[in-house]
């Protein structure tokens, strides 16, 4: 039952009052990766009642992940639960008046197009550039705003991305020197993830409710641990002959993207396999032969000498322990045949 109380103080502020409160119950949201912008976005955007949020992520919840993942707890890795399984549980316990759906994939041109039409804005919370591209690409073919993050170590950086009007992230990487481009092996601290939430889910609440004179124009950069803070004028970073935001664009992330089919993820000791899709029973038999088999709806995985491999549903597969393709797909079809 509805409780008009839950929105009661942001109902005060000024910048939502009553009508903008309506207003973000008829909104949605989707956020692309579930890991630790996405999980803290999630939850902020939950609580201020955002009527629908749909959350991608193509990942399961690891040990590593508690130290600043929001919304995910032991039983979570015990389990193996996918990110966006785990995330939109505890969300609906936190408001069960709003929509929230969690799909497991992993984004690409074709199943992403699909989501970011339905939405009326769009969060990046993915760990890659790859992903970010691809953002980028449908988000200015479908004419959404967007908002990017990314944050390491102890910095981060956030720009809101308006189709029409800003820079794209192309336009950005031209001129400014992007951290978070290549694998990172510095570690990240949660205030830094938190950081870059905040400027994130405040921009969000204004393009939804539709506040353009107070969105933030310039590109967000800080890093807390060295206490450096800085906003910079990126407006002339815009191209016109640019492909994913110029005159005549051909969007080309979005042909090159759906060509991946096996690839190493990014700092992550794990080669992705995106092979056929067999029913997880038939997987939890043959897996059955080589060691101890962990299953959930969602997946299947099974520990071989010092390798993990995990399948999904959607016919993903991680082979954790290893950077080499050829050995992934050695031991991928060595169990599936
Ligand atoms: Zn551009």
């Amino acid at each position: 039952m509805s409780d008009i109380n839950r929105y009661h103080r942001q109902m005060l502020f000024q910048g939502i009052g009553q009508e903008g409160q309506a207003h973000l119950l008829s909104k949605h949201v989707l956020i692309v990766g579930c890991g630790a912008l996405g999980s803290s976005s999630a939850e902020m955007l939950t609580r201020a009642g955002v009527g629908n949020i749909t959350i991608i992520d193509r990942d399961y919840v690891e040990w590593t992940n508690l130290q600043r993942q929001h919304l995910f707890t032991e039983d979570d890795v015990h389990q193996q639960t996918p990110k966006a399984i785990a995330a939109a549980s505890k969300l609906k316990k936190i408001n069960s008046e709003i929509d929230i759906c969690p799909v497991v994939i992993d984004a690409t041109a074709e199943n992403l197009a699909f989501y970011v039409q339905e939405a009326d804005i769009v969060i990046d919370a993915t760990d890659n550039f790859d992903t970010r591209f691809l953002i980028n690409d449908l988000a200015h073919k479908y004419r959404k705003p967007w908002v990017f993050g990314a944050c390491v170590g102890s910095s981060g950086m956030t720009f809101t991305i308006i189709p029409g009007q800003t820079p794209c992230l192309d336009c950005l990487l031209k001129v400014t020197p992007m951290f978070g481009a290549t694998c990172d092996a510095v570690g990240v601290i949660g205030p830094a993830v938190q950081m870059v939430v905040t400027h994130q889910t405040t921009e969000a609440l204004k393009l939804l409710l539709e506040a353009k004179h107070k969105i933030n124009s310039k590109l967000i950069i800080f890093d807390l641990w060295n206490n450096h803070y800085q906003t910079i004028d990126v407006s002339r970073a815009k191209r016109t002959n640019c492909t994913s935001c110029g005159q005549a664009p051909t969007y080309p992330h979005l042909s090159y993207h759906s060509r991946t089919k096996t690839e190493v993820l990014c700092g992550r000791d794990t080669v992705q396999i995106r092979g056929k899709q067999y029913p997880l029973e038939m997987l939890e038999s043959k897996l059955a032969h080589y060691g101890e088999v962990q299953a959930n709806p969602f997946l299947v995985s099974v520990d071989i000498d010092e390798k993990r491999l995990v399948f999904f549903q959607d016919g993903r597969t991680f082979v954790h322990g290893t950077n080499s393709i050829e050995d992934a797909k050695k031991l991928y079809y060595q169990i599936v045949g």
